[in-house]
This record gives C-alpha cells, sequence and structure tokens, in this order.
C-alpha cells in the first residue's frame, strides 16, 4: 500500500510533485500485471473504498486542505482519479484481450485436416442368420417367443420330461448358479442349454393352437474348440394343433431349408433320441459343397447333419394339460437348431471362435 503524504503546502509546485510521484507508481505497476487475479488486486489497491490510494488521498488533501486551497487540490484530485480509472480500464482491456488472442489460438481450426471417420456398423453374422432364420418362419405363420438366460432347472429340464438325475442330463454339460443348494431342485437356477424351456413358458400362457420360433443365446460347460462353445445361440420351434403329424415337421423343415439353402437342397431324417419328443428325429441336408456328390466338408457322404428335431412327447404336455394341451386331443412338433453351425455352412467359417473374437478383418467381410 502506498503512504500518501500529507501535504505541508498546497502551492501548485507541491501539489505537482506528490501528483507526480502517485502517476509514476501507478505507471510502475500496470506494467507488471499478468492476469485477472494481478489486475483485481491494482484495482483494489487504488480504488477500494477503505484504504485505497484514491480514498487516502481524498483524506490526507482534500478534507484537510484550507479552504482556499481547496479548489485547487479538488481539481488536482479529480484529475488524479480520472488517471486511475483510465489506468486500471486500460489495464483489464489489455489482460483480457491477451487471453482472447490465446483463446483463439488454441481454437484455431484447420479446415483443410480430413474428418474423423466413422466406420458404419453392420449385423454380426450370427445375429444375421438368425435373423433370417426367423424370418423364414415369419412366413409361414409363426411368431416370435423369447426367455430368461437364468433358468430354473424345472424349465430347463423337468418339464421338458428330463427327470431328476436322469442320464439325458448328462448330455448337455449345464452350467449352474452357485448357492443354489438351499432350495428345491427344480427352483435351482442354472444357465439355460437349450431355448426349449421357452416351449413350456409360451404354452402356459397360452392355449393350443400355437406356432412360435425362439431364437436365443445358450450356455453350455463346453471347452472352446473349433466347432463348441460356451456360448452358442439356437433357433427353436414348437406347432401345436389338432391333427398335426410328422409329415407336417418333414414338410416344414424341408421348405425352411430351401429357404435359408436354395431350392436344390434335400432333406433326410433319422431317428435319434430327445427326452422331450417322441418319436425324434436328426435331420440332415444334402451337402450344399459338393451338390450330394461327395467332399471333405461332407466326409464324402454327401450329407450334414443340421438339426434335432421330432414330435413332442405327450409327457411334456401334461405339464401344461390345464391350458389346453390335452394330448389325446392335440399333438405337435419341436425342433431346435444351432445358429453358429448354419452360419458356418452358409459362410464357409472353419471355426466357431471366429464369430467370437471381434476381428474387424473377419467381420468385414459381412458388411
Ligand atoms: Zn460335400
Amino acid at each position: 500500500m502506498y503512504s500518501v503524504p500529507k501535504l505541508e503546502h498546497y502551492s501548485p509546485e507541491s501539489l505537482d510533485h506528490v501528483v507526480a510521484d502517485l502517476l509514476a507508481a501507478l505507471d510502475a505497476e500496470t506494467v507488471v500485471l499478468r492476469n485477472d487475479a494481478d489486475w483485481k488486486a491494482f484495482r483494489d489497491r487504488w480504488l477500494a473504498r477503505k484504504n485505497g490510494v484514491l480514498t487516502l488521498v481524498n483524506e490526507t488533501w482534500l478534507k484537510a486542505a484550507p479552504g482556499p486551497a481547496k479548489r485547487e487540490v479538488g481539481r488536482r484530485v479529480n484529475e488524479l482519479k480520472a488517471r486511475v480509472e483510465a489506468a486500471i480500464g486500460d489495464a483489464h482491456n489489455k489482460i483480457h484481450a491477451s487471453s482472447a488472442d490465446a483463446l483463439l489460438a488454441a481454437e484455431r481450426l484447420d479446415i483443410t485436416l480430413p474428418g474423423i471417420q466413422r466406420p458404419i456398423g453392420v449385423k454380426h453374422p450370427v445375429l444375421r442368420v438368425m435373423d433370417e432364420i426367423v424370418a423364414v418362419f415369419k412366413a409361414m405363420g409363426y411368431s416370435v417367443g423369447e426367455g430368461p438366460e437364468v433358468e430354473t432347472d424345472y424349465y430347463n429340464f423337468e418339464s421338458l420330461n428330463f427327470p431328476p438325475n436322469h442320464p439325458a442330463r448328462d448330455t448337455q454339460d449345464t452350467l449352474l448358479i452357485a448357492g443354489q443348494e438351499h432350495k428345491p431342485s427344480r427352483d435351482r437356477l442354472l444357465l439355460r442349454t437349450h431355448t426349449s424351456p421357452v416351449q413350456i413358458r409360451t404354452m402356459e400362457k397360452q392355449p393350443p393352437p400355437l406356432r412360435i420360433v425362439i431364437p436365443g443365446k445358450v450356455h453350455r460347460n463346453d471347452p472352446l474348440d473349433a466347432t463348441h462353445s460356451p456360448i452358442f445361440h439356437q433357433v427353436e420351434g414348437l406347432a401345436v394343433d389338432t391333427n398335426i403329424t410328422f409329415c407336417d415337421l418333414k414338410g416344414t423343415l424341408d421348405h425352411a431349408m430351401k429357404a435359408l439353402f436354395g431350392s436344390s437342397v434335400k432333406t433326410r431324417f433319422y431317428p435319434s433320441f430327445f427326452p422331450f419328443t417322441e418319436p425324434s428325429a436328426d435331420m440332415q441336408v444334402s451337402c450344399i459343397f459338393c451338390g450330394g456328390k461327395g467332399c471333405r466338408k461332407c466326409k464324402n457322404s454327401g450329407w450334414i447333419e443340421l438339426l434335432g428335431c421330432g414330435m413332442v412327447d405327450p409327457n411334456v404336455f401334461d405339464f401344461v394339460k390345464d391350458n389346453g394341451y390335452d394330448s389325446s386331443k392335440i399333438s405337435g412338433f419341436a425342433f431346435g437348431m444351432g445358429v453358429e453351425r448354419i452360419a458356418m455352412l452358409k459362410y464357409e467359417v472353419e471355426g466357431i471362435q471366429l464369430f467370437y473374437e471381434g476381428d474387424v478383418r473377419f467381420l468385414e467381410q459381412f458388411a
């Protein structure tokens, strides 16, 4: 803070002298201001109502001046005040002009630079094939059903005619949710091993007739190799009505395979076993690579095994009997196919893991 000297004399010369001293101090200060904080301190030093230089000047000079000198002192003080205010204003403009310049420089846009390229995403090949399969069945009047991926033992096994401890359960290496031991076995949670639980869930809600396809993700404790993955996708189908026969099953699947692989594809059915269908069959398609002549892909048999199917076991209908599924009056067929398997055949993909590695070079081919 500046000390404002008391005036001994009020002559113009001594007034010139003290005013010149203050102006010199003011100039010296404006030179070193660097930023807004400096500037604020500077302003307050000169203009603050309490102890600011101008306040002190007023008190020490003007108020103390004898009557005849007051007029001259007042004029000098007003001049000084105008100079101080101008200096503060200038200093403010200078600081802000330079920071605005810096801001403009930092935000300078080079409009000749190429823009950011954002590649357009495409549907993953697995989802694409799944949608394609669903579309084939939708065109035949099927609706789409969905269900939870974390299922109860009841929906995943028991209601599909896998009794507790039945050896058929061993064919599906199941991933169980931990900490379920205190529950009754049918309530224990697991990751669904097939989309079939949605069959029962749908039949519980909807009386016959029924035609649904169920696309979805399923989980099994299978180590990853060229043809197995712990996570994969299925499309399951179920048709229930009066007088549904195995011929309807064959006709439906034969049409679906022709829609998916081309009209020259043939199908054939082999006896098989699934707990929830009776009779059960494996369906094969004529090799789409060699047209049935025999090649490496079909192991020279001319046929490729593609899906499981069969007539719904009456024991399954018994679980939803109360909702109109009386096996003496209605019948139905079911089928299930692996989406990855079909995608691998359609696109001649050699290893299932390619679908999950997220390698853009692989996925780009489906763009
Ligand atoms: Zn072949």
